[in-house]
């Protein structure tokens, strides 16, 4: 690109304004470095665009601090939905004033010989660093014999997905046990249509254990503070599923025996689908004991811990769940053409968009190749994936230890 192509120079650029985008500007302006934040859509974009309507987060609001900005609300124990984290970020945009260029969407970035072109719609921004802080959930993961489902079935992913009267009439197919998964499914149950649940790998979890919120324990036994340097397998914990957790005012658990408790069928995994028929995969039992034996050696590392920490008599006793129930006899198939099942709801994860990114650092899975958010690329930087730098990096609170390091270790780049 010429230099007469280029409308700006500018120390830094941030792509995304996301909550990760906006803690690399608060730390970039406490560097004093000269920046800008391009969002292609508005301030917390995904929280207003990209979430159904009753999300709430899983994480209790005394729990969403972000740099400088805590939850100053009147309800520290309770869940925001996805209008109020919008406006949580938004005030922390606010209060660090950072230099964010809403409706600006990064085309391309492609390296020059000191840096940068960040190539938008507006022109060309020349830079000597850029933190990609673009999301880990722009897109749905779905397998490839989705397109192969009958035509008469609708389908949605967990970003089309809105609210249950916006289906067919008919019976859901809901692939994914895992947060989103069992969070929908119980929704559309409760509208009294037959659900059924594909349950694969999972992270049960109770809502409180204790008398405390499960991500007090967490937080406070430091387990989320675990270093990705230190992690045992870290490919595998960057692919854990999420937990199955719901925010509720009752804080209520929402596992797979409430959920057969509430009338959703459980299958096994979707395994791959052979002329119109969902062929699912068996071993329910094990799916089932491999995720109650990780909870019961979670739960009592916690009671390891509260007992080492002096805790152990201000806490309620401890106390476990019921396995999770086997059903007698569980579907190994299921006809799609049948009219059984109106609607497939895909709660199958998530990935990241790169499709902008001109700079070689993706491997052939699509993930941008990084050690804990120094990309291969000099001057170049992430932040907001999956246990980036600490187990935390893709919860809202997690931000803040990355950004202040990942930001760090920009500042002392561009000083070099
Ligand atoms: C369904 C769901 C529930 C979650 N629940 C919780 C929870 O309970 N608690 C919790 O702590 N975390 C939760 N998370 C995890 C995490 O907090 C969110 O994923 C959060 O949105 C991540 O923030 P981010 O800033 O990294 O990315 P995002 O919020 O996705 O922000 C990225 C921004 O980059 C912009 N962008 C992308 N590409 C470009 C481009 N090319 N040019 C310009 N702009 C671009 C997007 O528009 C977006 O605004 C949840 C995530 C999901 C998906």
């Amino acid at each position: 690109m010429s230099e007469r192509q280029v409308t700006e120079h500018v120390d830094a650029v941030v792509v995304g304004a996301g909550h990760a985008g906006l803690a690399a500007s608060h730390f970039l302006g406490r560097h004093s470095i000269d920046h800008v934040v391009l969002e292609r859509g508005e301030v917390a974009n995904s929280w207003r665009h990209e979430r159904w309507d009753s999300l709430r987060l899983l994480t209790p609001n005394w729990l969403s601090r972000l740099p400088d900005h805590p939850y100053d609300g009147p309800d520290p124990d309770g869940y925001m939905s996805a209008v109020e984290v919008a406006g949580h970020i938004e005030s922390f945009a606010a209060r660090s004033q950072a230099p964010v260029r809403t409706g600006t969407a990064v085309t391309s970035l492609r390296r020059t010989d000191g840096g940068y072109d960040v190539v938008t719609g507006g022109g060309t921004v020349r830079t000597r660093a850029v933190v990609i802080a673009s999301g880990a959930c722009n897109v749905a993961t779905v397998p490839s014999f989705a397109s192969a489902v009958p035509e008469q079935v609708h389908q949605v992913t967990t970003f089309d997905y809105r609210s249950p009267d916006q289906l067919p009439e008919g019976g859901v197919l809901v692939v994914g046990a895992s947060a989103t998964g069992v969070q929908l499914a119980a929704e559309l149950r409760r509208t009294g249509r037959p659900v059924t649940l594909s349950v694969g790998e999972h992270v049960r979890l109770p809502r409180t254990y204790r008398g405390r919120d499960v991500l007090w324990w967490m937080d406070a036994s430091g387990v989320w503070d675990e270093r990705y340097d230190q992690v045992d397998d870290l490919g595998r914990a960057r692919r854990l599923p999420s937990p199955q957790l719901v925010g509720t005012p009752e804080r209520t658990t929402l596992d797979l025996n409430a959920l057969t408790e509430l009338g959703v069928e459980v299958v096994g995994r979707w395994a791959a689908l052979r002329d119109g028929r969902a062929l699912f995969s068996g071993g329910l039992r094990n799916v089932f004991s491999l995720a109650d034996l990780k909870l019961q050696r979670l739960l009592d590392n916690y009671d390891g811990w509260a007992l080492a920490n002096g805790l152990d008599g201000e806490l309620d006793a401890p106390e476990r769940l019921p396995p999770t129930r086997v059903p007698a006899a569980t579907r190994l198939q299921l006809d799609l053409t049948s009219g059984e099942i109106g609607t497939v709801v895909w709660a199958t994860g998530y990935r990241p968009d790169y499709s902008w990114l001109d700079v070689p650092v993706v491997d052939d899975k699509g993930r941008l190749r990084h050690d804990g958010g120094v990309v291969d690329s000099p001057g170049l930087y992430a932040l907001g994936l999956p246990v980036l730098r600490r187990r935390k990096s893709t919860f809202i609170h997690g931000i803040e230890d990355d950004a202040r390091e990942v930001v760090d270790h920009l500042a002392g780049y561009l000083a070099k």
